[in-house]
């Protein structure tokens, strides 16, 4: 057993409607936009998520230098003292 740096990318998207009253279908987009970074959609964005694609990359650390195994300085620094 060792300890493993885990990268994790996940690519999700969230999509659903509103109905939202304006002027013109351009006004009603910047409306739903800004209501995006708002985090007026928070809800409804967590509800809708779905995980397009994943991504898992481990790389076997030392937790002793806090260094990638292969970058590990632990054997180099015990030869110096
Ligand atoms: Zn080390």
């Amino acid at each position: 057993m060792g300890w493993y740096n885990v990268r994790i990318g996940l690519s999700q998207s969230s999509t659903f409607e509103d109905m939202i009253e304006a002027d013109s279908c351009e006004e009603a987009e910047k409306i739903a936009s800004d209501s995006v970074w708002d985090d007026v959609y928070t809800s409804e964005i967590r509800a809708h998520l779905t995980i397009d694609d994943e991504d898992y990359d481990a790389l076997e650390w030392c937790v002793e230098c806090n260094n990638e195994i292969d970058d590990c300085e632990c054997e180099e620094d015990e030869d110096e003292s």
